[in-house]
């Protein structure tokens, strides 16, 4: 198999070239069309000589994300993408205004290994991962079809990054070089059901991105029941890893919280939330939960919504609700690719 030539760091690529007995500037060319204008063919990399191109793709390739289908939701504009890999596997990518710009949400991995009960990538478990240059490809493609400039990346979608690590912060690097799209580290939230190894190792890369935590429940039993992981990592060992993250970056921590009607939304639950993050410097997000077909969740009303928010606030703890972008477009994690897989296979 050809290697991904997206993928590699500006070191690795100069490297690359000079094997190719380049001079080094050819490297930085190759960079900034990769980088900056989105190629998706050596071809189109004019300033390059023809030889060159042609000896780069024996090796190496721009592996495709090609658009599938784009749902845009005309209530607010977010627009869900569906994207095809080489290899015809399908992943999801959302586009979503905000007023302080333009963000989008990548997927880590093709499935998801972590079983989360609430949530449709995890189905039919894990495929594969994504190459650091697949997850660059959403972010490159949005912009393409959407002809805006992306300035906050979510890595929030299908997979869990922590599961796929290495590409995952290969990817965020690349992102931020200074010769790519240049985005700001501070930009980026990266979302986890909560693997402390990895958020350890993560607090030793040395980026000031923003770590968020699906917590989903203010106990070990409520959260052993939504989710697999909790039976090998105690909610303690977690937040400890979260504390040691914020220790060492001084980022603000995320907490996600989904709201389940009659599980892990009553006073006593925002109670016990409260308690259990008193003193971090954090923010709760609260996801009414999206309901998922075969999973039997559904969302609590507004008002309870509401209630659980400001039982919160009045703890002192940061709270903000959810907007729900996009729920008349299969919005949830992996709604859309699961109805076209299933459609494909009827
Ligand atoms: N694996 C990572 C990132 C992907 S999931 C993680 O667990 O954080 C992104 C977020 O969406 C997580 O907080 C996840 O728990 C939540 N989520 C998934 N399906 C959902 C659903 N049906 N309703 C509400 N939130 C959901």
């Amino acid at each position: 198999m050809k290697e991904d030539i997206r993928s590699l760091t500006r070191g690795e690529l100069s490297e690359r070239i000079r094997l190719f007995g380049e001079k080094s500037f050819r490297a930085d060319q190759i960079f900034d069309w990769l980088h900056k204008k989105s190629a998706e063919d050596f071809d189109t990399m004019l300033n390059v000589p023809k030889a060159l191109r042609k000896a780069l793709s024996t090796e190496l390739m721009i592996y495709p994300v090609s658009k599938e289908l784009v749902q845009i939701s005309k209530k607010d504009g977010t627009r869900k993408y569906l994207f095809r890999l080489y290899d015809d596997n399908l992943i999801e990518s959302v586009f979503m205004r905000y007023e302080h710009g333009n963000s989008v949400c990548v997927s880590s991995q093709v499935g998801c290994r972590m079983g989360c009960r609430f949530c449709a990538s995890t189905t039919e478990g894990l495929v594969r991962n994504l190459t650091a240059g697949e997850l660059l490809g959403q972010v490159y493609e949005i912009e393409r079809d959407t002809g805006e400039r992306v300035g906050n990346i979510v890595i929030m979608g299908a997979g869990e990054p922590l599961d796929n690590y290495d590409n995952v912060v290969r990817f965020i690097r690349l992102l931020c070089d200074e010769k790519g799209r240049r985005l700001s580290e501070r930009s980026i939230t990266l979302s986890t059901c909560g693997l402390p190894e990895g958020i350890l190792r993560l607090r030793e890369e040395g980026l000031a991105i923003t770590l968020a935590l699906s917590l989903h429940a203010p106990n070990d039993e409520k959260r052993k029941r939504l989710m697999p992981i909790a039976n090998r990592y105690p909610i303690a060992e977690v937040l400890s890893a979260c504390k040691a993250y914020y220790d060492q970056t001084g980022r603000r921590l995320t907490f996600e919280y989904s709201l389940v009607r009659g599980f892990n939304d009553s006073m006593e639950d925002a109670a016990e939330l409260s308690s259990l993050l008193k003193g971090l410097n954090c923010h709760v997000n609260l996801i009414p939960v999206n309901p998922v077909r075969e999973n039997g969740f559904s969302p609590p009303g507004r008002e309870e919504v509401l209630a659980f928010q400001n039982k919160l606030e009045k703890n002192h703890i940061n709270v903000t609700i959810r907007r729900e972008l996009g729920r008349d477009i299969d919005g949830a994690c992996g709604q859309l690719r699961r109805r076209v897989l299933k459609e494909s296979k009827a």
